[in-house]
């Protein structure tokens, strides 16, 4: 990889920064880079002076004496070299559709659901069916809902894909405005923490009231993660 990423890289200029679900790439003439943050990663513009920290993994050199770092105090994230148009690959290529993309609604996810009998959770964490939805926002947007995190995708009539649809819009926008949720140690961009934890409604919330009915909110394991809801207002 190292010999081939100087072909891409060295002396070019960046011709686009995107990105598609949980993934960000930098692409140049002849390649791009896919760079997911894992939990806790990060990519900040720091100056060509500042020595490397203990987590950081990559440094880009950009003109006027600044580097591009990668951060991943945690190591779930990745850097991987793609082809001169990552969106048209795998895994970008896989993706479902962006949840906050014009065009996304309630019609778009039952045509997603239909027929399909795995919990309706699962298939909001798998990117193949919608792009970029995390456990955390998954489980607000389905109490937002009122929708059962286990009951099965495709028994969802279509005005409840509507309201899930508004939830997964209403719950990401808010989180993105609030610099996303640190819970141990997330930081944004500029190394400050984000402010949606503080605006969850049950998401680590198990034992606590439910805001809506004052239920106590459940933890139960499905597929394997962690699922905070209440089995009062979501059904
Ligand atoms: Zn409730």
């Amino acid at each position: 990889m190292p010999e081939r990423l100087d072909r891409i890289l060295a002396g070019n200029r960046v011709e686009e920064v995107g990105r598609r679900g949980k993934f960000l790439f930098l692409r140049w003439r002849r390649g791009s880079l896919l760079i997911h943050l894992g939990m806790s990663g990060s990519l900040r513009v720091v100056p060509d002076r500042a020595p490397p920290e203990r987590h950081d993994h990559l440094d880009l050199l950009l003109p006027r004496r600044l580097r591009l770092r990668f951060r991943d105090p945690r190591r779930f994230g990745l850097v991987r070299l793609a082809g001169p148009k990552p969106l048209a690959e795998p895994p970008l290529a896989d993706l479902g559709p962006e949840p906050l993309a014009e065009g996304f609604d309630g019609v778009v996810l039952r045509r997603a659901f239909r027929g399909r009998r795995a919990p309706v959770k699962v298939l909001l964490l798998d990117g193949r069916v919608v792009a970029g939805i995390g456990n955390i926002y998954a489980c607000e947007a389905l109490h937002r809902a009122g929708v059962r995190p286990d009951r099965p995708a495709g028994s969802l009539a279509e005005r409840r894909c509507v309201r899930l649809a508004g939830a997964i819009r209403e719950v990401l926008a808010r989180a993105i405005e609030a610099g996303g949720t640190t819970l141990r140690d997330f930081r944004t961009a500029g190394g400050e923490a984000g402010w949606f934890r503080r605006e969850l409604s049950v998401y680590g919330r198990e034992g606590e009231p439910c805001p809506s009915c004052g239920r106590r909110v459940r933890n139960d394991r499905l597929a394997g993660r962690s699922t905070f809801w209440c089995s009062r207002c979501q059904t």
